[in-house]
């Protein structure tokens, strides 16, 4: 039986920072934010002024010193103990979730358990910062390579997994002795302040992990000031390019996950019930507000194609979309009044491009949440690579069919597509699925899988304009992005040996 929603704990009227291990009321320049399940305002979140910021980097800079030279082992208990809260505390954060994003609350839970299991790998620091050491590199010397953490370190994260995207973040951040200043998505602020008071009653010190809601202004201030060392972003593609443009040319190291397309290809060979059943979950799951679900399928032959539309037409009609706090449901709204009219748009760009508009869910009215920002299923056929429609991330419950004569045409496409995130491949024929994932150009790559979001124990990342930077989110590159290489040579010579100097280069 799926898990049931709980109160959050109490309705923030303005969600403020939290700054130095205590919450910050800010009321100079609240922004609304909305449930979009009913469209009502629910409360309000401040958007920090740059001092605001300032002080938040104060209190990381101030915190520092002492939480480098805290043993990693300590580090990790703290982890240990935020896991255990982060689990009391489910189905609160959640409820939280659905209540801004608008995410079907077993949805929430999935994402949230998601975000814990990368606390979990933090558990592990100590032995991730073990190094590496050689003896006798030389007679009598000794090397090795520390890791060493890089001090104020920045992250600003997208609306549409505000409790898992800054947990890819911070958790291996903080677990690596770096202090943190988390910038949320001003649509969803509750969770990551819900987390943040977790991590106080885990007995963080105050300073080390903080967080300032804003906009641009809060960003631009990260960014421009010379105290952050580096900054971990996810969200848009046309954003994460200023941010790494911008943090890079102020000296810092940037890491900016970007938007996507994510093609899944199904071969006339694939058992095509179960990649449709796999589809709908990945095109229409958090209403298509996902990084990683799929907005094109790529059908490999008409036959294929005409299977799985129909077998669409066929499944949307069951679906049941309403509030997310009702777990009956598939599929929520999307997250605020904009992006729902900038989906629908597409949609209607769509049918003006000549594209075959199959399921249309303009029509779509929630009874008793007629204000709520609801778009039913949408897929169209017959999607060609020059419309609009298909080089453009709509992010929402909007699934593309392109038909292609093979899988090498079905490959060219997502090739020359300019995001590469995440691919599947749907099939039963172990050669094209090894050639597909050999080939293609796209960081993560699904067989049979329609989300291959790696595990916390491998790195998240896509190619192309997926990614800004050289390191993927999560898992062993974050050891290496929250940390830098110190390698030491020691050598203590035998006493009363006299030594001649020498102008040799050394070695060996
Ligand atoms: P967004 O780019 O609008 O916002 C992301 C963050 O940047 C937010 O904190 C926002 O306040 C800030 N921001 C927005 N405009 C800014 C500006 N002009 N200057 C400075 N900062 C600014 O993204 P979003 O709409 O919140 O999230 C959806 C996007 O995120 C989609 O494109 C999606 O593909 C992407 N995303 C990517 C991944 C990934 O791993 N690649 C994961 C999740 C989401």
């Amino acid at each position: 039986m799926s898990a049931q929603p709980a109160e959050h704990t109490e309705a923030l009227a303005v969600v403020g920072h939290f700054i130095n291990g205590r919450e910050v009321a800010d009321a100079n320049r609240p922004a609304p934010v909305t449930n979009p399940a009913t469209g009502q305002v629910a409360r309000q979140v401040a958007m920090a002024s740059r001092s605001t910021v300032e002080d938040a980097i104060a209190a990381a800079q101030a915190a520092f010193p002492a939480w480098r030279n805290t043993p990693p082992l300590k580090r990790a208990r703290i982890m240990f103990r935020f896991k255990e809260l982060l689990e009391e505390h489910a189905e609160e954060i959640a409820a939280a979730i659905t209540d801004e994003h608008g995410k079907v609350f077993d949805d929430a839970l999935g994402e949230f358990q998601r975000g814990v299991e990368v606390v979990e790998y933090a558990c592990g620091i100590p032995e991730l910062l073990k190094g590496e050491f050689s003896r006798n590199v030389g007679p009598n010397i000794d090397s090795w390579s520390d890791f060493q953490p890089l001090g104020v370190v920045a992250g600003i994260t997208p609306f549409n997994f505000p409790a898992m995207v800054p947990m890819w973040m911070y958790p291996m951040a903080i677990a690596c002795g770096n202090t943190f200043v988390l910038k949320p998505s001003e649509k969803d602020p509750t969770a990551p302040l819900l987390c943040a008071r977790l991590l106080k009653e885990a007995g963080l010190p105050d300073g080390v992990f903080n967080v300032v809601n804003g906009d641009k202004e809060a960003v631009d201030t990260l960014l421009e000031d010379s105290r952050v060392q580096a900054v971990s972003f996810v969200g848009s593609t046309a954003i994460a390019e200023y941010i790494y443009s911008t943090g890079t040319a102020n000296g810092k190291r940037v890491q900016a996950l970007g938007g996507a397309k994510n093609h899944a290809v199904v071969m006339p060979d694939a058992d095509i019930e179960n990649a449709v059943s796999a589809l709908m979950g990945a095109a229409y799951g958090s209403c298509g507000e996902r990084c990683m679900a799929i907005s094109v399928a790529v059908c490999v032959g008409d036959e294929t194609a005409d299977k799985v539309v129909g077998l669409f037409e066929d499944r949307v009609a069951a679906m049941k979309v309403g509030n997310g706090r009702d777990t009956a449901n598939d599929m929520g709204p999307l997250v605020t009044k904009a992006h729902h009219d900038k989906v629908r748009s597409y949609v209607d760009l769509g049918v003006e491009e000549g594209a075959d508009l199959v399921i249309d869910g303009r029509g779509l009215v929630v009874e008793g949440h007629e204000d709520g920002f609801f778009l039913g299923p949408c897929l169209f056929d017959r999607v060609t690579e020059e419309m609009r429609i298909y080089k453009e991330e709509i992010f929402g419950p909007v699934l593309c069919v392109v038909r292609a004569e093979s899988e090498d045409e079905a490959m060219r496409l997502i090739d020359e597509h300019e995001y590469g995130n995440g691919t599947c491949i749907f099939t039963r024929d172990g050669e094209a699925a090894r050639y597909f994932a050999d080939n293609i150009q796209v960081g993560m790559v699904g067989i049979n899988v329609p989300l291959p979001v790696p595990v916390a124990y491998h790195s998240f990342g896509g190619w192309k304009r997926s990614l800004f930077g050289d390191l993927y989110a999560y898992g062993p590159d974050s050891v290496s992005f929250y940390t830098r290489r110190k390698t030491i040579t020691q050598r203590w010579p035998s006493g009363g040996v006299r030594e001649q100097a020498k102008f040799t280069f050394p070695s060996n």
